[in-house]
C-alpha cells in the first residue's frame, strides 16, 4: 500500500500568510521524495518575491533537500472550498476535474505538464464544521487532469510542556526544584522524567562520567560517552525540554557533604537513585534535618525487585534507617545492612543486574511519585498515593520475606512507613 503525499506547513509560513495584506501569492514547495512529503519552503506575499521560510535546525526532516515546486496559496478563493476539500478527503481516490476546481480558485495557475500545488486557507470554518474535521488549511495536487485533495499538517502555536497544561498542572511544577542525587539508569530516567512532566528545575549531583559500559542501560547516548553525567545529562534534558533548568553539581554527597549541605534548601524534594547505601543515609539524613520529603528509588536482589520508598518530613514519618530497622525488627530482611555484609546473601542493591526496561520503570514510579508529592504537599492537590512504600516486581517468584514477596512480574505492592525510632539522630535531632 502507498502513502498519501502530504503537505507541513511551517509555523513561520501560517504567520506571515495570516498577516499578509493580500489574500494570496506564490509559494515553493520542497518535495522529499522518499517520504512522499511537501514542505512549504518559500513564500510570496501578494506579488513580491519568495522569502525563506524560517524552520528550526532540529527539524532536520524539514530542511533536508529535494525537489522544489511551484504552488500557489489562498486565503477563501470561493465560499465553502474547504469544505468541499473535506468531502474529497473523505473519498480515498476521487478528484475534480481541473475546470471544475478553477471556478473554486479563479486564480489558480495552469500547471502545464507539471503538477501545481496550492492551499486554501479558510478561517471562518465554524466550530461544528472543525469537529466534522473539515480543515482551516486545505492541500491540493493540481494536474491539467484531475485536482486532488490532500492532506496539510500545521505546526500548531505552542510546543512543548504548554501542550499538556489542559491534562497536567505544568505550572504548577514549573516553580518546583527536584534534587536528583546519582544519574545512574534509574536517576537519568527519573530526572528526564521530572523534565517531561515540567518540574521547573533540577539539581543533578554525580561524582562519575559517562562510559562504555553505562551506555546499554541508560538514556543518555554515545554522543555523551566520556562526559561527566552530570553535564552530560544538562544537554540532554536542555535538548529535550527547553523550558527545564538544570543546575550540575559533580560531586559525590557523601564526600562533598558539606558542599551539598547548602544546597538542599533550595530544593522542593530530594529524589535519591544513587546505588550505595553511604548515599541513601546520607540523602535522607539531609532530607529530614531540611524537612523536605524525599523519594529513595534501587533495586534489589540482583534487579530482582524494584523499590520506591517515600521519606516524609514530621514526625509521624521515620526516616531510611528507621524503616530498615523496623524491617529488620519484624522479622524480615534490612537491604540496607546486608549490603555492608561483605559476603551478605540479602537484598543488596546492584543495579548493575537489572536489565534497562526494569530500571527506567522503577526511575519513572520514582519521578510520578516525587511528582504527586510536590502537587499533594506543596500545591494542595488531590495526588494520593497508596502508601508510602512500592514494592515492584521485575521477576517471577524470588521467594522473599515480605514486604518483598512480590509473587509476579508487574506486580506492586504498597505498604506504610514506620515512625522514628525514639533513639534516632536524625529524626530526633538534639
Ligand atoms: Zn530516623
Amino acid at each position: 500500500m502507498s502513502k498519501d503525499p502530504f503537505v507541513m506547513l511551517p509555523r513561520d509560513v501560517v504567520d506571515r500568510m495570516l498577516s499578509a495584506a493580500g489574500d494570496s501569492g506564490d509559494l515553493t514547495m520542497t518535495h522529499l521524495s522518499s517520504e512522499d512529503l511537501y514542505v512549504v519552503t518559500r513564500l510570496a506575499l501578494g506579488s513580491g518575491a519568495r522569502v525563506q521560510v524560517d524552520i528550526p535546525t532540529e527539524y532536520q526532516t524539514l530542511r533536508w533537500n529535494g525537489t522544489d515546486y511551484a504552488g500557489q496559496w489562498f486565503k477563501q478563493p470561493s465560499e465553502h472550498i474547504n469544505l468541499a476539500h473535506l468531502e474529497l478527503i473523505r473519498r480515498p481516490g476521487s478528484a475534480v476535474t481541473f475546470e471544475t476546481f478553477k471556478t473554486w480558485v479563479p486564480g489558480v495557475h495552469d500547471p502545464g505538464n507539471r503538477i501545481g500545488l496550492v492551499i486554501t486557507i479558510d478561517p471562518k470554518l465554524t466550530d461544528e464544521q472543525r469537529r466534522a474535521r473539515a480543515r482551516e488549511y486545505a492541500g491540493w495536487i493540481v494536474t491539467r487532469q484531475a485536482v486532488h485533495a490532500i492532506d496539510v499538517a500545521v505546526e500548531p502555536t505552542h510546543l512543548g510542556l504548554p501542550q499538556l497544561a489542559d491534562q497536567w498542572p505544568v505550572d504548577r511544577l514549573a516553580q518546583d526544584t527536584v534534587m536528583v542525587v546519582g544519574l545512574g539508569s534509574i536517576g537519568g530516567a527519573a530526572a528526564a522524567q521530572l523534565a517531561a512532566m515540567g518540574i521547573g528545575q533540577t539539581i543533578v549531583v554525580d561524582p562519575d562520567r559517562f562510559l562504555w559500559h553505562n551506555e546499554v542501560r541508560h538514556v543518555l547516548d554515545k554522543r555523551h560517552v566520556g562526559r561527566l553525567k552530570v553535564d552530560a545529562m544538562k544537554t540532554h534534558l536542555g535538548d529535550r525540554w527547553p523550558e527545564h533548568r538544570v543546575l550540575p553539581v559533580a560531586a559525590d554527597v557523601v564526600e562533598a557533604a558539606d558542599l551539598i549541605r547548602p544546597l538542599v534548601p533550595a530544593a522542593d524534594l530530594i529524589l535519591c537513585a544513587a546505588d550505595g547505601i553511604a548515599p541513601r543515609r546520607v540523602m535522607s539524613h539531609l532530607a529530614k534535618r531540611a524537612a523536605l520529603p524525599s523519594v529513595q528509588a534501587c533495586v534489589l536482589n540482583d534487579g530482582g525487585i524494584g523499590e520506591v520508598l517515600r521519606l516524609r518530613p514530621g514526625p509521624r514519618f521515620g526516616c531510611l534507617l528507621c524503616q530498615r530497622a523496623n524491617l529488620a525488627a519484624g522479622g524480615g530482611i534490612d537491604p540496607e545492612a546486608d549490603q555492608e555484609l561483605p559476603y551478605g546473601t540479602g537484598l543488596v542493591h546492584k543495579p548493575m543486574t537489572a536489565i534497562p526496561t526494569d530500571l527506567h520503570l522503577v526511575g519513572n514510579l520514582a519521578a510520578k511519585v516525587a511528582a504527586a508529592t510536590l502537587l499533594e504537599g506543596k500545591h494542595g492537590q488531590l495526588f494520593s498515593l497508596p502508601g508510602e512504600h512500592a514494592v515492584i516486581g521485575l521477576r517471577a517468584a524470588q521467594g522473599l520475606a515480605a514486604p518483598f514477596d512480590v509473587a509476579a512480574v508487574g506486580e506492586v505492592t504498597w505498604h506504610g512507613v514506620a515512625p522514628p525510632r525514639p533513639d534516632c539522630v536524625t529524626c530526633n535531632p538534639a
